[in-house]
C-alpha cells in the first residue's frame, strides 16, 4: 500500500537527530578564503556565524571570506570589515587568527586544539548541550581536599561529604528510601549533614576538644550548606589543623554508624581520640616510608679495609669502550698494612660487558 511517505529507518533517524553535533562542531580553517561563504558558515574564532543584513545588496549574498582579506598579504581588511559589519561583529572577525602556514581552506573540528575529530569531545559537547548540569556544580577549592595531609579514605570521605553523597537520613529520604528522619545520635532533630557534623550535642563537644570550634562557629551562618562550610573552614586552617578537622569529621560519621548498626554510644572524647589515633598512625607510616625512601636514595658508604694479617688484597676494576672495541682492566695489590705492592693496567680487544669482565 502506498502511504505517500516512507518512515525513515531507526539508524537514519538516529544519525539525523545527531546532525547538530556536526553542524555545530565544524569550523573552517582559513586558507585562501575562496571556498568559505562569508554568511552562514562557521569560520570566526569564537564559533559564531555571520548572518547577511536584511537590507543588504543582493550582490553581497555570494561574498566569500577572501573578499574581506587584504589583496596582497593575508591580513584582514579592517576598514572594510568595520564599515560593513560595525564594531561588534568586526572586532570578532579581527580577532580571528590568519595563518600563512594554512594554504587551503579546510573544515576542522572546533572542539579540539589540533582540529581533529574525537568521539570524546563530541560526547562532551552533546552532554553540555543537552543536559543542564549547572546544579551539580559545587563551588569550592576541590583540589585543596586532595592536598590535605590525611589518609586517602578520609579525603575520599570529605569529597563525598561536599558532594552531598553521605547517606544521612535526610539524603536517604530524598532518594526515596523509606526510613525515619530523626538523628541517630540524639533522636531529637532531623538528621542532615549539618546536624550530624556540627549541631548534634555529642559532635559539638568533640569540636570543643579539637580547639577548632571558635573557627567553625564563625563560619556557621545558618544558611550555608555543608560543602560551603567545609571549604570556608579549610581555607583558613593551617595544614595540621586541616588534617585534624577532616579526620574528626570522618570519626563523627564512624560514631554515628556505630550507634546505628552496633548500638554503641560513644563519648565526644572517644570520637576525638579515634581521629587522633588514626591520624597519628598514618603520619608515622608516612614518616617511615619517607625515611625508607631516603635511605634507598643515599648510597651506602663503602670504605676500603686492610686485608687480614699476612695476606694481600687485590682490587680489580674493568671497563670497556664500544667505540674502540677494547676492554680495560686495572689491578692494584696492597699488603696487610695497606701499603702499595703492585699495580697493572691492561687492554684487551674482545668486547664484552662490564659484569663479565669484573667477574
Ligand atoms: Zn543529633
Amino acid at each position: 500500500m502506498d502511504c505517500g511517505y516512507i518512515l525513515p529507518s531507526y539508524v537514519w533517524r538516529s544519525i539525523w537527530s545527531a546532525k547538530f553535533v556536526v553542524t555545530n562542531g565544524y569550523k573552517w580553517s582559513i586558507g585562501t578564503g575562496h571556498n568559505i561563504p562569508l554568511w552562514g558558515s562557521r569560520w570566526i574564532t569564537d564559533g559564531s556565524i555571520l548572518t547577511i543584513p536584511n537590507n543588504a545588496d543582493v550582490n553581497l549574498s555570494d561574498m566569500r571570506v577572501v573578499d574581506i582579506l587584504g589583496t596582497t598579504v593575508k591580513r584582514w581588511n579592517s576598514s572594510l570589515i568595520t564599515n560593513m559589519l560595525g564594531d561588534q561583529e568586526g572586532s570578532k572577525i579581527l580577532q580571528t587568527p590568519l595563518y600563512d602556514s594554512v594554504s587551503q581552506d579546510k573544515i576542522i573540528w572546533r572542539f579540539e586544539k589540533n582540529g581533529k575529530y574525537w568521539v570524546k569531545s563530541a560526547y562532551r559537547y552533546c552532554i553540555e548541550d543537552t543536559l543542564d548540569i549547572s546544579h551539580l556544580q559545587v563551588q569550592g577549592n576541590w583540589n585543596l581536599i586532595w592536598q590535605i595531609q590525611a589518609p586517602p579514605k578520609i579525603k575520599n570521605f570529605i569529597w563525598r561529604l561536599c558532594r552531598n553523597c553521605i547517606p544521612t537520613r535526610t539524603r536517604l529520604l530524598q532518594k526515596g528510601v523509606n526510613c525515619p528522619c530523626n538523628c541517630v545520635l540524639c533522636d531529637d532533630e532531623t538528621e542532615d549533614s549539618l546536624h550530624v557534623f556540627m549541631f548534634c550535642d555529642t559532635v559539638k563537644q568533640a569540636w570543643y576538644n579539637t580547639g577548632l570550634w571558635p573557627i567553625i562557629q564563625q563560619r556557621l551562618t545558618g544558611d550555608n550548606n555543608m560543602a560551603e562550610l567545609v571549604f570556608s573552614i579549610l581555607q583558613v586552617l593551617a595544614s595540621e589543623q586541616m588534617s585534624i578537622f577532616v579526620t574528626v569529621l570522618w570519626s563523627m560519621w564512624q560514631s554515628r554508624n556505630n550507634k546505628l548498626w552496633r548500638n554503641q554510644t560513644e563519648t565526644a572524647s572517644a570520637v576525638y581520640d579515634r581521629a587522633c589515633t588514626v591520624l597519628t598512625e598514618w603520619q608515622s607510616v608516612q614518616a617511615e616510608q619517607t625515611e625508607s625512601i631516603n635511605r634507598q636514595l643515599q648510597p651506602a658508604e663503602i670504605k676500603w679495609t686492610k686485608p687480614s694479617l699476612g695476606r694481600y688484597k687485590c682490587n680489580i676494576d674493568a671497563s670497556f669502550s664500544s667505540e674502540l672495541n677494547k676492554v680495560g682492566i686495572g689491578t692494584c695489590i696492597r699488603d696487610d698494612q695497606g701499603r702499595f705492592v703492585l699495580a697493572k693496567t691492561e687492554w684487551f680487544s674482545p668486547t664484552c660487558d662490564v659484569e663479565m669482565d669484573e667477574a
